[in-house]
């Protein structure tokens, strides 16, 4: 079988857990899978379930997110430009304003420095994002936020079962938003969830997921229907289906036995084959951080990216570029504004083939090309 970049990794454990409810539940909207995959969520993070909302994209957490604790009337959100589309689309499809920020050159993470210089009166929150699932300095980030009086939501997409400094991603901070979309870290078949620490916006988001229905969620956990509802806000139609929510209960019960153990030995197996290689750098990570690595983006120096990528492309090795910087794309500014960090690492980054259905030969491969390209 062909190389893949990054694939979903499901078998008959999840088409066995979906037919179960296409064919004895019969119920595909949200229902009981949905308030179980929620329960079971926050055992694993160690919450309690009312503070995790399901939604149906990560993309849809980090909008709900941003919306519930906006001002009225919108306003700013520092976010690093060294992201996917979807934080920027979020924010705006929240009615407020992404101002990218530069990131650190070691890691590729928001560099509070530039960030706190892109503040204005308007700046309400700061969107960290645990870029290759790594939480660099989010203490730091909630330090700077709490200075600042910002609000934190995290784009914690490819972080989901990483640890920061022995906490869990997702078991402390503001509003944390994860991503279940086919290839990261579990699936539930597109998918994600807010965790939220804050009670209103707990209400809020709930709700905002069913067109804003007052307390919507809990009548239909319960069985039952709102016939009878109240709508004040804005809503949208977000939630998650039991179909979704039943794939995803199987790989939330596969990630700590398989998933986690196989991205860390692939990813130490890359990280020995490639050490002291000339042009080729790791991104740095904290020895006191837990990850799990989503994806592998490594730095090709000097300018032998392209190169690399042709020749390894040559030998039928797909590898990937994440991201294009935000702030280059048209919608966000045409690169109206230069992040000097950004756009010498964007030249620079190269990912690399990660997903639990790799071999370890695959990676001697894989490195094997890159030790005859350099
Ligand atoms: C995957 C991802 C998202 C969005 O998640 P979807 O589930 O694909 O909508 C947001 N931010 C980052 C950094 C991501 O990688």
């Amino acid at each position: 079988m062909a190389l893949r970049l990054s694939r979903s990794i499901v078998g008959e454990a999840e088409a066995c857990a979906v037919s179960r409810v296409l064919l004895e539940d019969g119920y595909l909207g949200m229902g009981n899978e949905v308030r179980l995959f929620e329960e079971e969520l926050a055992v694993y993070l160690g919450v309690s379930s009312g503070q995790i909302i399901t939604v149906n994209t990560g993309t849809a957490a980090l909008h709900l997110a941003v919306e519930a604790v906006a001002p009225h009337g919108g306003g700013e959100v520092l976010v690093p430009s060294l992201t996917f589309v979807a934080s920027f689309q979020a924010i705006i499809a929240a009615g407020c304003t992404p101002v990218a920020c530069d990131c650190l050159p070691e890691t590729g993470t928001l560099d509070l420095v530039d960030a706190e210089k892109r503040l204005s009166a308007k700046t309400f929150a700061v969107m960290p994002v645990d870029y290759a699932s790594n939480p660099w300095h989010l203490d730091e980030v909630y330090d700077f936020a709490r200075r600042k009086g910002l609000r934190v939501v995290e784009d914690a997409a490819h972080a989901f079962g990483c640890t920061h400094h022995g906490r869990k991603i997702g078991s402390f901070g503001d509003m944390v938003c994860f991503s279940f979309d086919g290839i990261k870290n579990i699936t539930s078949g597109e998918g994600g969830c807010v965790v939220s620490f804050d009670a209103q916006a707990t209400c809020r988001v709930s709700d905002a997921r069913l067109l804003s229905v007052e307390a919507d969620a809990q009548k239909r956990f319960a069985g039952a229907r709102s016939w009878d509802p109240d709508v004040t806000r804005q809503g949208w139609r977000y939630h998650m289906s039991n179909i979704m929510a039943a794939l995803g209960r199987v790989q939330l019960a596969r990630l700590e036995s398989e998933f986690i153990p196989a991205r860390r030995a692939l990813a130490a197996l890359y990280k020995k084959r490639l050490a002291g290689l000339d042009d080729l750098v790791f991104l740095q990570t904290d020895p006191n951080d837990y990850i799990v690595p989503y994806i592998l983006p490594v730095r090709m120096l000097h300018g032998r990216k392209d190169s690399v990528k042709d020749i390894l492309a040559g030998n039928g090795i797909p590898t990937g570029v994440h991201y294009k910087p935000n702030h280059l794309l048209t919608y966000f500014g045409g690169g109206a504004v230069s992040l000097p960090v950004t756009e010498r690492l964007h030249g620079e980054l190269l990912t690399l083939p990660l997903h639990p259905g790799l071999s370890a030969q695959d990676v001697e491969d894989v490195c094997a090309a890159l030790h005859a390209a350099l």
